[in-house]
């Protein structure tokens, strides 16, 4: 969650490509937005003349694992180790069609207690039917290793929210440098991003998607994207280019189209499973990867600006909303309760008519100055 800290000119793509593989996004932006994703050296890098896309292929490799046409390939990414030397890696699935098409870095688990995005990853890879893929998918299901196996927004290492600290640099400290492997590998592979996030474990979200608005062109081919995903709320976060810190501002920085899935929290259900996977397939079919049509909605709500609640006493929380609701200004979203049962705070909805985008889950252990609650305003509503 984005809690506590937390298509593209056709053409043009069909040039770089060659491939008919993107004949399912949508038409109408076709002939419309230039794509400036890949400056002219690396595409010839990858898919120059004297390479078919078949050689470019052969030639993704990511920690020790490399692509293959028409098969699943598994393994590691080493991005550091422990005091007492055992690695800190990051797993990787890496699945290759047989056909021509874009490369999607899909990721989860950069806030490592948001482990349903992980457990959706898996089962994505390892059901995949290689034979309708174009192109290839790099999963990795766990992106942050030292938050993941503490079961931590941040990391166990240094403290540090990864997704809010890229670029990164390699002279850093642990998550900085594991922020830079990430942006080197993004730059270097991925011509889209999907990133999933959840509530974690002492929270909820509603199934909604993020769309970092830079102001680029990629900023709006990623708004297309996020129209994709099989979900009516639309969170745009303004941002200047390449700041915010976070991964999808990384892959704005690099000209790569990125969208952010915030689904589930608190445990993770077959719902939640199928509401990833709704939206890692609606990506994939939009960015051409899967045969099939995105799925679209007759309208979609923007919501933009708000912020995180912070309560001021301590207690269990006790929701008095439901997360996706759109409260107006005033209304209760939940109260504090100490340990006599008594309400020593309520929390009311500070802005005007508000999508609850986070939650605390019902009665959860919550400190002075945590996070409560994300209420963020309704800015527009729109189609297509
Ligand atoms: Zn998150």
């Amino acid at each position: 969650m984005v809690f506590a800290t937390c298509s593209i000119q056709q053409c043009a793509l069909l040039r770089r490509h060659g491939s008919a593989g993107y004949a399912s996004f949508p038409l109408e932006t076709a002939h419309r937005r230039p794509l400036i994703r890949i400056p002219r050296s690396r595409r010839s890098a990858r898919w120059g003349t004297n390479l078919t896309a078949w050689r470019s292929r052969m030639s993704i490799k990511v920690g020790n694992v490399e692509a293959k046409a028409g098969k699943l390939e598994r393994g590691e990414l080493r991005v550091g180790s422990m005091a007492d030397g055992s690695p800190i890696e990051l797993p990787v699935f890496i699945a290759c069609g047989r056909k021509d098409g874009p490369i999607v870095w899909l990721e989860g688990c950069i806030h490592g207690e948001e482990y349903g995005g992980a457990a959706s990853i898996i089962q994505f890879m390892r059901n995949l039917d290689l034979s309708t893929l174009s192109g290839t998918i790099i999963g990795i299901p766990v992106a942050n290793p030292a938050s993941f196996n503490f079961r931590s927004r941040v990391s166990s290492i240094d403290g540090q929210n990864l997704n809010r600290i890229f670029p990164g640099d390699l002279a850093g400290s642990h998550s900085v440098q594991l922020a830079a492997v990430i942006g080197e590998h993004l730059e270097k592979h991925a011509d889209f991003l999907i990133d999933l996030h959840s509530g974690g474990i002492g929270a909820e979200v509603p199934f909604y998607v993020i769309y970092k608005d830079d102001g680029t062109q990629n900023a709006t081919r990623s708004k297309d994207l996020a129209k994709r995903v099989g979900v009516e709320t639309i969170w745009r976060v303004p941002e200047a280019q390449g700041m915010g810190g976070t991964v999808t501002a990384e892959a704005l920085r690099h000209n790569i189209p990125s969208v952010t899935v915030e689904c589930g929290g608190g445990t993770f259900t077959q719902k939640h499973l199928d509401d990833y996977l709704v939206s890692i397939n609606g990506f994939l079919q939009a960015t051409g990867n899967l045969s099939g049509n995105a799925p679209v909605r007759d309208g979609y709500t923007i919501i933009s600006g708000g912020s995180f609640i912070h309560n001021r006493e301590g207690g269990l929380f006790v929701p008095e909303c439901k997360v996706g609701d759109i409260l107006p200004k005033g209304r209760m979203i939940g109260r504090l309760i100490n340990l006599h049962g008594e309400t020593v705070e309520e929390i009311p909805n500070p802005y005007e008519d508000s999508y609850i985008a986070a939650l605390r889950c019902n009665y959860f252990p919550t400190h002075a100055g945590e996070i409560c609650a994300e209420a963020i305003p309704v800015e527009a509503r729109e189609g297509l």
